[in-house]
C-alpha cells in the first residue's frame, strides 16, 4: 500500500474582478494563498448573468509562464500580436505557452447564456522563461470523458490516467489536469509523483477525500490542497461531485512577479516592462 496523501488546507476562493470588469472568484493568488509552486493563480468563472463577463479581457501582455484556459460552458475568442486567434468553446483547452511574450484579448464570443470555466497560470522555469510563444489548443474532441470505474468519470486534460493520456504536454513542470465527475458513493484514486504540489477545486456537489478518520470533506467552492504522499482517493458526496484535479512539479528557482510578466528577478521585471513599451512582445 502507498500512501495518501492528506489534506493540508481547505479554502475558499474571493470573489475578484479582472481584465475590463469581468466578475470570476479567485483561488490561487489571494492573500490567504498566494502560490502553490508551479502555480501562480487559479481563477474560476461561471455566470449566467451577461454583465458579469461582457466586458472581457480587452488586450493585455504576458511573459514568462503559461496560462491554461479549460471552458466548460459559453465561448471565448482569443486573439494574440503574432496573428493567433480561435474560439474556445465548451470542453476545449488552451494551455498557452506566454514565454517571452505575447498581447492578447480574451473576449466573449456571446452575448447571453451561462460562461463558466478555469484559467490557471503555471510558471515555467528560468530557462524556458524567453522561449518562443507556443499554443496548445484542443476542442472537446481531445478530451473525452473515460469511465474508469463505475459511476467515475474522469476527463484527462494533462497526465495520465491508467492508458488514457492527456492531449497536453509540458515536461518543465510534468502537469496532472483531471476533470473528475463522481456519482454519489463513487471511489477514485489517482497516483501522484511524490515531490508534485497538488490540489482540488470542487466546482459541483461535495467529495470526499482520504479514507476513514483522515478523510476531509470538500463543497462546492473549495480548494483542497494535498501534503505528501503518493496517491490521491477521492469519493463522492450525497449528490456526486465534479471536480478538477491538478499537480505539478515545483520549481525551485525564485520568483519575482508583478501582474502579467513572472520572472525570476526584478531586473528581468523591469525588462519586461520596457520591452512591452517598446512593442518587443
Ligand atoms: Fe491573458
Amino acid at each position: 500500500m502507498s500512501s495518501l496523501r492528506p489534506v493540508l488546507r481547505k479554502l475558499r476562493g474571493m470573489p475578484a474582478s479582472d481584465g475590463a470588469g469581468v466578475k470570476l472568484v479567485r483561488v490561487i493568488g489571494t492573500p490567504q494563498l498566494p502560490d502553490l509552486n508551479p502555480f501562480l493563480m487559479l481563477d474560476e468563472f461561471g455566470t449566467d448573468r451577461p454583465e458579469d463577463y461582457l466586458a472581457g479581457f480587452p488586450s493585455h501582455p504576458h511573459r514568462g509562464f503559461e496560462t491554461v484556459t479549460y471552458m466548460l460552458d459559453g465561448r471565448m475568442r482569443h486573439k494574440d500580436n503574432h496573428g493567433n486567434e480561435g474560439v474556445l468553446v465548451p470542453g476545449s483547452v488552451q494551455w498557452m505557452t506566454a514565454g517571452r511574450g505575447i498581447v492578447h484579448s480574451e473576449m466573449p464570443e456571446q452575448e447571453q447564456g451561462r460562461m463558466r470555466g478555469f484559467q490557471l497560470w503555471v510558471n515555467l522555469p528560468a530557462s524556458e522563461k524567453m522561449t518562443a510563444p507556443r499554443y496548445q489548443e484542443y476542442g472537446p474532441d481531445h478530451f473525452p470523458e473515460t469511465e474508469v470505474s463505475p459511476g467515475v468519470r474522469v476527463k484527462v486534460i494533462a497526465g495520465r490516467v491508467g492508458a488514457h493520456q492527456g492531449a497536453i504536454a509540458q515536461p518543465a513542470t510534468d502537469p496532472l489536469y483531471l476533470d473528475i465527475g463522481l456519482q454519489a458513493g463513487a471511489r477514485f484514486e489517482q497516483p501522484v509523483p511524490e515531490g508534485h504540489s497538488a490540489f482540488a477545486y470542487v466546482f459541483e456537489g461535495a467529495a470526499r477525500f482520504g479514507e476513514g478518520d483522515a478523510a476531509t470533506n470538500g463543497a462546492k467552492g473549495e480548494l483542497l490542497v494535498f501534503g505528501p504522499g503518493e496517491r490521491i482517493a477521492v469519493q463522492g458526496g450525497q449528490d456526486g461531485t465534479r471536480l478538477i484535479l491538478v499537480a505539478g512539479r515545483p520549481l525551485n528557482e525564485p520568483v519575482a512577479r508583478y501582474g502579467p510578466f513572472v520572472m525570476n528577478t526584478q531586473a528581468e521585471i523591469r525588462q519586461a516592462f520596457e520591452d512591452f513599451q517598446a512593442g518587443r512582445f
